[in-house]
C-alpha cells in the first residue's frame, strides 16, 4: 500500500448500513475498481445484492465488528443512526470517515442546531426539551406555530409533531414519544434547499450546486436541479454546507438541508454525514455522482468534477409509485434506478427516476 495515504484500487471499503445509498457507493466503488465489504443487520436488503461481501450482525457485536475491521482498509457509513459505540470501536481499528464527532452531532438535532449556531449558521429558533413541562416552559419563547421533533433517530418525518396555539401540549409531548426532544418554530419558507459538499483528506472542498427539495409526509419526493435562487443566496447555502463540513473535518460527504424564506435568509435544518437523496441526481446529470465522490474522497483520490451536465428533476419513487416501473422505461428521457427492494411499503423508498432537461444557463 503506498504511504501517501492514497488507497489504491482493489482496496476493500466497509461500509456501515446495508440500503439504497449503501448499494449505490458499492457500485461506484465497483466502477473504481474497489470492493465494499457492507455490514448491517438485515439480509436481502438492497447494498447486500451488489456489495463483493456483507456481514450480517448487529451493530452491538463487537466479535463481528472487530471481524469487519480486520477485512477492510477504511470504513464509510451511509446510515447516520449507528450506533456511536459501533464507530468509535471502528475508528480505534480503521479509519473511520467520516469519523465518529460528525456522527455524534448529526444523531442528534439539539446538537446538530446548536453546532450550526456556534458556528455562526442560523436555524429556526430552538430550544431543548426534556419533558412536558420543560415544552410548557419553552412554547412561549418558540411561538407558535411550531414543531415538536424527537432529538434523537429523527428521519424522514418521524417522532414530529406540529404544534398550534390551540395544541395540548401534554398531548403533544405524549404523540412525540421519545425522552429528549427539541421544539422548533416554525418556518414559513419560500423553499427547501440542500447541499451536498465533499471534503477530501487534504481539505479540498467541492459542493454540488444548491438544489430544491419538495417533501410530502415528511419524505423527499422530488428534487428540482438546480435550485432556483438568487445568486447570493445560493452562495450563501453553498458557504454554509462547507464551513460545516470543515468545522466537523470531515472526510466524505456531508449533505446540509436549508429553508429560505423571502427576503433571501437561509436557515440550517438539518445535516448528513453521508450520501443524500437529494443527490441521486449526480448519478445522471454531473461527471462525478455523490457515491463517487464519497468513494474518491475517503480512498484519498483527487475530488471529481462536479458541474452539472444538465438540469434535472429527480422523483422519489415510494411504495406502490414502484409499480409504474414499465411506464418509466418507455420514456426516453428517464433513468429509472430501482434499488432491488421485494416489498413495496407505504412510505418505503423503491427507487427513484431522474429527468434531464438542457442547462438553462
Ligand atoms: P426534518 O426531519 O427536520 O427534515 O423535517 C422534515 C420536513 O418537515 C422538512 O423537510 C420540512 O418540510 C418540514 N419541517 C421541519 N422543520 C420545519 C420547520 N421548523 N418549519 C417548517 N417546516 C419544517
Amino acid at each position: 500500500m503506498p504511504d501517501n495515504g492514497i488507497l489504491p484500487p482493489g482496496s476493500t471499503i466497509g461500509v456501515l448500513g446495508t440500503g439504497q445509498l449503501g448499494r449505490m457507493i458499492a457500485m461506484a466503488a465497483a466502477q473504481l475498481g474497489y470492493k465494499c465489504h457492507v455490514f448491517g443487520p438485515e439480509d436481502r436488503s438492497p447494498a447486500t445484492q451488489v456489495a463483493a461481501t456483507f456481514a450480517q450482525a448487529t451493530y452491538e457485536d463487537e466479535d463481528a465488528l472487530e471481524a469487519f475491521a480486520q477485512v477492510v482498509n477504511v470504513v464509510t457509513l451511509e446510515f447516520e443512526n449507528v450506533p456511536l459505540s459501533a464507530v468509535e470501536f471502528l475508528s480505534a481499528r480503521r479509519p473511520m470517515r467520516p469519523g465518529p464527532r460528525a456522527l455524534e452531532i448529526a444523531q442528534d438535532r439539539a446538537l446538530e442546531k446548536e453546532f450550526f449556531n456556534d458556528i455562526g449558521v442560523s436555524t429556526a429558533p430552538w430550544a431543548e426539551v426534556d419533558g412536558a413541562n420543560s415544552l410548557i416552559g419553552a412554547a412561549p419563547h418558540i411561538g407558535a406555530p411550531s414543531i415538536l421533533k424527537s432529538a434523537r433517530l429523527g428521519y424522514d418525518g418521524k417522532g414530529q409533531v406540529f404544534i398550534d396555539g390551540d395544541t395540548q401540549l401534554e398531548a403533544a409531548w405524549q404523540e412525540m414519544g421519545a425522552a429528549r426532544g427539541v421544539l422548533e418554530g416554525f418556518v414559513a419558507f419560500e423553499r427547501e434547499v440542500s447541499v451536498i459538499v465533499a471534503r477530501s483528506m487534504d481539505g479540498t472542498v467541492l459542493p454540488y450546486l444548491p438544489v430544491e427539495n419538495h417533501h410530502a409526509e415528511g419524505i423527499l419526493r422530488r428534487t428540482i436541479v438546480p435550485a432556483p435562487l438568487a445568486e447570493e443566496t445560493a452562495l450563501q447555502a453553498e458557504e454554509i454546507a462547507i464551513r460545516a463540513a470543515k468545522e466537523l473535518d470531515i472526510v466524505g460527504l456531508l449533505a446540509v438541508e436549508m429553508f429560505v424564506t423571502s427576503d433571501g435568509t437561509v436557515l440550517a435544518n438539518e445535516m448528513a454525514p453521508r450520501p443524500h437523496n437529494s443527490g441521486h441526481w449526480t448519478l445522471d446529470a454531473a461527471p462525478t455522482s455523490q457515491f463517487e465522490q464519497l468513494v474518491r474522497a475517503i480512498c484519498g483520490l483527487p475530488l471529481g468534477e462536479v458541474e452539472r451536465y444538465a438540469d434535472a428533476e429527480m422523483v422519489n419513487l415510494i411504495g406502490a409509485d414502484a409499480e409504474g416501473w414499465l411506464t418509466v422505461l418507455t420514456d426516453p428521457g428517464a433513468h429509472l434506478h430501482l434499488y432491488g427492494k421485494a416489498e413495496a411499503r407505504p412510505g418505503r423508498k423503491m427507487g427513484h427516476v431522474t429527468r434531464l432537461k438542457p442547462r438553462a444557463d
